[in-house]
């Protein structure tokens, strides 16, 4: 069978502006239609298979922006999963993890839906940039949004309130952006009561065994989720702008384990069995120049231990980078060249108390 790539273009007035089809592209049983459209029917019908582009808002230049989404269900209605990636820009891993995903789900084996989001900021990814570059806004910073701000508000927004909203759960994939590198681990709302226990639950089935309970935060997405009642998790691997497999192949195979947890898919679920847990402290740099790493990713810290210094043009040492507490080096900034107040490191302390229901 073949398989035809149609396009339907629809104005934000729900007007047909145009549609057509390309013509035959790859074997396959089914059709998949690329849609833009201003309101997205997420809808479950059994075996709906079928990509959308979801409109922002029109742009200066005339284009749309728009969130691309793929609507996966299976033959009966089920849990709803939601797997975003490309809040930021400038971190690719999850992308490709997401584009994988789309080949690894077999629907005759699926309950309930899966909703791909590969990119959701369009023009920091195409910026290849972490922030929006048509707001300079970080997105993970302005969730749940507003329907009438700028244009990552008018994200955000549709994003919360209309793609991942009636979700069973949320799953957000980032990484380091382009400029440093990390050792993966799984973020998950944690607050107290069903909605804390289940993303914590996701978080173990998710197979990261390096876990960080985040308290609520303002602006960012799987707090906004948490706060209307949506379990989240939010994970973190690679960096350096690279999609390297042995990362990526980490967030499909998480991905699906969370599917097993959901029942989703009919095989049983697993879960970390030691996980350990951890609070973030990022170390900026005081001043600017080029920054001489001297630790490792992985190493372990002593609270005050030097972790580089910084050189000014002339190469004369200008100043030094402390760890601020004990811990293991989780994510450290390769390029060396550093404005005041650039994160360059960022220590993992070992988590006393957290407050899971
Ligand atoms: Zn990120």
């Amino acid at each position: 069978m073949s398989e035809r790539l149609c396009y339907t273009i629809v104005s934000s007035s729900d007007k047909l502006i145009f549609d057509f089809c390309l013509p035959t592209i790859t074997a396959g049983s089914r059709t998949i239609m690329v849609q833009t459209v201003a309101a997205p029917d997420l809808q479950f019908r059994p075996f709906r298979r079928e990509r959308i582009r979801c409109v922002v808002a029109p742009l200066l230049d005339g284009t749309l922006l728009t969130v691309p989404i793929e609507m996966i269900c299976g033959a009966a209605d089920g849990p709803r999963l939601v797997v975003i990636a490309g809040v930021h820009g400038d971190e690719l891993e999850g992308v490709r993890a997401v584009q994988m995903l789309s080949t690894a789900i077999d629907q005759h084996r699926l309950s309930g839906t899966v909703l791909l989001i590969p990119v959701a900021n369009m023009a920091a990814f195409a910026s290849r940039t972490r922030r929006n570059p048509l707001d300079n806004i970080d997105l993970n910073r302005v969730f749940p949004g507003r329907s009438d701000g700028t244009v990552s508000e008018r994200l955000a927004y549709l994003i919360v309130h209309t793609l991942l909203a009636n979700a069973t759960l949320v799953v957000s994939l980032h990484g380091l952006g382009a400029l440093g590198t990390l050792m993966p681990w799984m973020e998950f709302a944690d607050i107290p009561g069903a909605i804390g226990h289940e993303s914590h639950a996701a978080a173990l089935a998710f197979g990261f065994p390096d876990l960080m309970p985040l308290p609520p935060l303002s602006g960012v997405l799987i707090s906004a989720l948490a706060q209307r009642g949506i379990p989240a998790i939010e994970g973190e691997i690679g960096g350096m702008g690279m999609i390297d497999p042995s990362n990526w192949r980490r967030y499909v195979i998480g991905v699906i384990q969370v599917m097993r947890h959901l029942r989703m898919i009919p095989d049983p679920p697993v879960y970390v069995a030691n996980p350990r847990y951890w609070e973030l402290h990022w170390v900026h740099t005081p001043a600017g120049g080029l920054f001489e790493r001297s630790f490792a990713l992985g190493d372990h810290i002593a609270c005050g231990q030097r972790l580089g210094f910084i050189l000014d043009p002339f190469g004369e040492q200008i100043d030094n980078v402390f760890a601020p507490c004990d811990g293991v080096a989780g994510a450290c900034q390769m390029a060396a060249s550093v404005h005041p107040g650039d994160p360059v490191a960022l220590v993992w302390s070992p988590l006393q108390s957290r407050c899971i229901a």
